[in-house]
């Protein structure tokens, strides 16, 4: 069995005032050992919600699970302990997010921090932790490593930031590391010194990686198989060069379209096609995507489309690959 984790049929929601958000909406997908798996879509598509349901990193109320399992090693998370999770947060699985300041102690020496992750584990004495703290530094490509121990994390760059958190991430050397917009808020060249080095990391130490994105240069350029969320839900996964060169979903197609249309500043919030996400506090009936798409049949608007198997490693949820599809021109295109 090659599957670390497993997601399947996961049911996410909000309580609020307003009304329940349903954020993720019935999703499933597998990551398996030693790969990256990318998670692509727009700002508030589920994706960022999905990753943090996978450590139960929301509180828990306002977040609840409507349903579904999630298997890490064979294991049901939802069905852990408080001291499970622990063990399984930081250990088993590390996370990167978007903006090291949030997560990295102002006050405190850089090497102090990381030191602190290593105090941490049972099986490393405190004589040993200074010379862990250096050798983990190395291991993210950090130079003079003795100069920056002593710095605080104001006097580092973005990137350095970044690489310090990868550091902490990977203390504990854990199956898996889960990556929310780990570049976004650095600048291309810097961003491209971090994805390679997260690419070394997974050749060196066999990590597999969840790696979510609003970039579709960032799944080109890291990841072995893709997701593709809208609306909470999972409209296509497949492996990269199914889903980049036999694109079977409306909404994909859309994004393929503007990355060779437009010259996408980074940050930018990734808008692709006329009109805006479905509201998820009353999400579509049907396919999430119907208000939005050029092809969209009465069949799409009320019956959420069913998951068609293009080949082996590719599977869309669109019902124009159903029966009831009309013959599109998408048909004419090669693309279904
Ligand atoms: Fe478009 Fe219908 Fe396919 Fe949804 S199911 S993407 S509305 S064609
Ligand atoms: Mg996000």
């Amino acid at each position: 069995n090659d599957k670390i984790l497993e997601l399947k049929n996961v049911v996410y929601s909000f309580r609020t005032y307003g009304g329940e958000v349903k954020a993720v909406r019935d999703v499933s997908f597998e990551v398996r050992k030693g790969e990256i798996l990318g998670i692509v879509g727009e700002s508030g598509c589920g994706k960022s919600v999905t990753a943090q349901c996978i450590m139960r990193l929301n509180p828990e109320p306002p977040g609840f699970f409507e349903g579904g399992e999630i298997f890490f090693n064979g294991k049901d998370i939802l069905k852990m302990n408080k001291k499970e999770l622990r063990n399984i947060r930081g250990r088993d699985i590390g996370f990167v997010f978007q903006d090291p300041m949030t997560s990295l102690n102002p006050t405190m020496r850089i090497g102090k921090q990381i030191e602190e992750v290593f105090l941490g584990r049972t099986d490393i004495s405190k004589s040993e932790v200074k010379e862990k703290a250096l050798e983990i530094m190395k291991l993210v490509g950090i130079s003079d490593v003795e100069k920056r121990y002593r710095q605080y994390p104001h006097e580092l760059s973005g990137g350095m930031k970044q690489r310090v958190m990868i550091a902490i991430a990977l203390v504990s050397r854990p199956s898996l590391v889960i990556c929310d917009e780990p570049t976004t808020s650095l600048d291309v060249t810097i961003e491209a010194q971090i994805l390679d080095l997260l690419l070394e990391l997974r050749e060196k130490l066999g990590t597999s990686i969840i790696m979510i994105t609003h970039d579709l240069g960032v799944i080109a350029r890291m990841c072995d198989r893709v997701i593709v969320m809208y609306g909470g839900k999972v409209v296509e996964k497949g492996t990269v060069s199914e889903i980049f060169y036999n694109t079977a979903h409306p909404y994909t197609k859309g994004l393929m379209q503007s990355i060779a249309k437009l010259d996408t500043q980074k940050g930018e919030k990734l808008k692709p096609i006329e009109g805006t996400p479905p509201d998820l506090f009353f999400p579509p009936k049907g396919c999430p995507f119907a208000a939005r798409c050029e092809y969209a049949m009465d069949v799409c608007k009320d019956n959420p489309p069913l998951e068609y198997q293009v080949c082996k490693e590719h599977v869309t949820s669109c019902w124009l690959q159903h029966e009831y599809a009309p013959d599109t021109d998408i048909k004419k295109q090669g693309a279904v």
